[in-house]
């Protein structure tokens, strides 16, 4: 760079340097990262950072940031350092306990949502499961889009689903989501059935996780990622729950990996209760 020491640490400068530190720690997306750091410890949005590139940024906010980029140099993932992320366009809290809400996870949102049209039930609220909510960003954005339907979000870590509670609070949806401590669906008694019942379950294998980069592995939780020795553990156990559980004509829609891919839908066409399957690849 031809800066010199000498020079302000300006918030263009600011970026610049961080930029080029995250990209040498290995992020995938180190501008954004910089930016979205820089613009918390600012307390502004991160498109009033471009009109801020001259400024300098006060002590207390360059100290706040050092300490973040230490940290996201160190691997912790951006949403956990400003505690939120961004999933259909909404805002939702996260921490530790839950798994950060990814981008294709939005497909099964759609999914769930043009089933729910196209359902010809209108005298009763749609009756929807969330099985491993996390951070609520399946039923909350389900709920915010469909007033018509009650959500039922279970998961088995209690620290997930006060924050998820939080979530649908701050949305305004929590008349229409009621959250419940349980292992999938054991301690869901009411309602007797589902129309649609929608999961992000962990589905990476023991080996699949050696592998995951360390800012995934090392900070979110594993029990949200991982299934067992083969990936599959997890949604086998839903594929046996789910038939006693559903509507006649209901629907299951699972995020899975490809690895998995052949393997879940051999389960399900050699069980008697399923049909109709089909897969959306996402992004
Ligand atoms: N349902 C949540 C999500 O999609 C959490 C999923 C999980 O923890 N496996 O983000």
């Amino acid at each position: 760079m031809s800066t010199s020491q000498q020079d302000p640490w300006t918030v263009l400068r600011l970026l610049e340097w961080t930029t080029d530190f995250f990209k040498r720690k290995g992020s995938e997306s180190p501008r954004l990262d910089a930016e979205v750091l820089l613009a918390h410890a600012r307390g502004c949005s991160r498109i009033e950072l471009y009109t801020a590139f001259g400024e300098e940024p006060e002590e207390e906010q360059r100290v706040a940031f050092r300490e973040l980029v230490r940290r996201r140099g160190e691997g912790s993932p951006v949403a956990q350092l400003v505690g939120y992320r961004e999933f259909y366009s909404l805002r939702f809290r996260i921490d530790d306990s839950t798994l950060i809400p990814r981008p294709e996870t939005e497909h099964l949102v759609i999914e769930a949502l043009d089933i729910a049209k196209a359902s010809t039930i209108t005298d009763r609220p749609l009756q929807i499961a969330d099985i491993g909510t996390g951070s609520g960003a399946i039923a909350v954005s389900v709920a915010k889009t469909l007033k018509n339907c009650e959500i039922t979000a279970v998961d088995q870590s209690t620290a997930a689903l006060k924050i998820a509670a939080w979530n649908a609070e701050q949305h305004k949806v929590a008349d229409r989501v009621r959250f419940i401590e349980s292992d999938l669906l054991a301690a869901v008694q009411t309602p007797e059935l589902f129309d649609i019942i929608c999961t992000n379950p962990p589905y990476v294998s023991d080996a699949e996780y050696d592998e995951l980069s360390p800012t995934v592995r090392d900070f979110e939780p594993k029990t949200a990622l991982v299934s067992g020795p083969t990936g599959t553990e997890v949604i086998e156990r839903i594929f046996n729950e789910v038939p006693a559980r559903m509507q006649v004509g209901g629907r299951l829609i699972i995020e899975l990996s490809p690895m998995i891919a052949d393997a879940c839908l051999k389960i399900s066409q050699d069980s008697e209760h399923f049909g109709d399957e089909r897969f959306i690849k996402d992004l």
